[in-house]
């Protein structure tokens, strides 16, 4: 784990000069020679658990008000959406190496693999300075045509699979609606072992009901399904969601910052060494934001997750254990209504290819949310 440009800061890196953890800055300024920044990109997909294939309402916590089933893939509007992204990156940070396109919100493999392929084969080629895609996603929706279409994209650029794992705990998805299980994680892992694209987990902590012990259990098994890379986001609310709702009128109550971070240093030494540390908080755009306000200070944030490490001195993988073995959990196969979706071309008038409309680019705020 090589330190990185940052590595004279002894709070960023340990006594031997190796990184408290991982950072994703840092392996892409590695892989790619330069700063690399990532487009938002909302292609105009929908989510399986919105439009009823696996339920209705969407995650408790997930502002998917704009993910109708009557929403269209727009190629045009995803090519426009990478000339602006680029655009304004370049702008904001100057030097810039190259640009990964990110397909974040919804559920970003939910249509036939034909016309998965043309978006994500208009993105790779849409400029020379686009180095690789991630593609957002959930675990019960990657079928093995989906995989083998992601794999054969991975064969001509870099390409991170990004599933939204959230936790380990089976009641703790259900607490979300979800609707998906931990047996879709690990069967979908199970298949994408041996593949030349990466994969990464996003997880959320400081659901309410889930102890700290949980959340550490779902840190152990990031280390057995064998994930290249995680997202860690604080559970927050927005205005418009359900969970909103409820933190309004104080049904629930999230993580304070001092319990977060606490739990994100535990997480990070309990997951294996090489994981790649994409994200250690999210938050969302400060108008819509309910709670916590502190995640708003996300380098703040970052900065005191390091601090703690180094007041432990402690690192990434300082007690992770290769030998832990998981409870049994049963592989679950993708569903069949998501699969018919992804199987069939033409079935869905949802995902018509249109070049009319141009839909506006994610923000920046919104390009943290943890929304698989
Ligand atoms: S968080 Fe993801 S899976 Fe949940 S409703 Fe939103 S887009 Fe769908």
């Amino acid at each position: 784990m090589p330190a990185d440009s940052d590595s004279a800061d002894p709070v960023a890196v340990d006594r031997n000069g190796t990184e408290r953890f991982r950072a994703f800055g840092a392996v892409l300024r590695e892989r790619f020679g330069g700063r690399i920044q990532r487009v938002s990109i909302d292609a105009g997909f929908t989510c399986p658990n919105v439009d009823g294939a696996v339920t209705t309402g969407g995650c408790n916590f997930c502002d998917n008000r704009s993910f109708s089933p009557s929403r269209r893939v727009r190629l045009a509007a995803v090519a426009e959406q990478l000339t602006r992204g680029i655009g304004s990156l370049r702008k904001r940070y100057g030097n810039v190496a190259g640009f990964i396109a990110y397909f974040q919100p919804a559920t970003n493999t939910y249509a036939p693999v034909e016309q998965l392929e043309e978006v994500f084969r208009l993105a790779i080629a849409h400029s020379p300075e686009i180095v690789g895609l991630a593609i957002g996603t959930r675990p019960d929706c990657a079928p093995d045509s989906v995989l083998d279409l992601v794999d054969s994209l991975a064969a001509e650029t870099y390409v991170s699979l990004e599933f939204g794992m959230q936790s380990r705990h089976d009641k703790t998805l259900a607490w979300m609606n979800r609707e998906q299980r931990h047996g879709h994680m690990v069967d979908a892992m199970n298949r994408c072992r041996g593949r030349r694209f990466e994969t990464c987990a996003h997880v959320i902590l400081g659901v309410p009901g889930e102890s700290h012990a949980e959340m550490m259990h779902t840190a152990r098994a990031i280390g057995t399904l064998g994930v290249d890379a995680i997202k860690l986001h604080n559970l927050y609310a927005v205005r418009g969601t359900p969970l909103g709702d409820q933190v309004l009128a104080r049904e629930v109550r999230l993580m304070g910052r001092e319990d977060y971070i606490a739990a994100v240093v535990e997480f990070l030494r309990l997951i294996p060494p090489h994981v790649i540390v994409e994200r250690v908080s999210g938050d969302a755009p400060p108008d819509f934001l309910i709670e916590p306000r502190w995640c708003l200070e996300k380098a703040t944030l970052r900065r005191d997750i390091e601090l703690e490490l180094a007041r432990l001195d402690a690192r990434q993988g300082d007690q992770y254990d290769p030998a832990w073995i998981d409870l049994p959990v049963e592989p679950l196969t993708t569903p069949a209504a998501i699969s018919e979706k992804i199987g069939t071309r033409g079935r869905l008038p949802v995902l018509k290819l249109s070049a009319a409309a141009v839909m506006s680019p994610p923000t920046a705020s919104e390009a943290n949310r943890p929304n698989r």
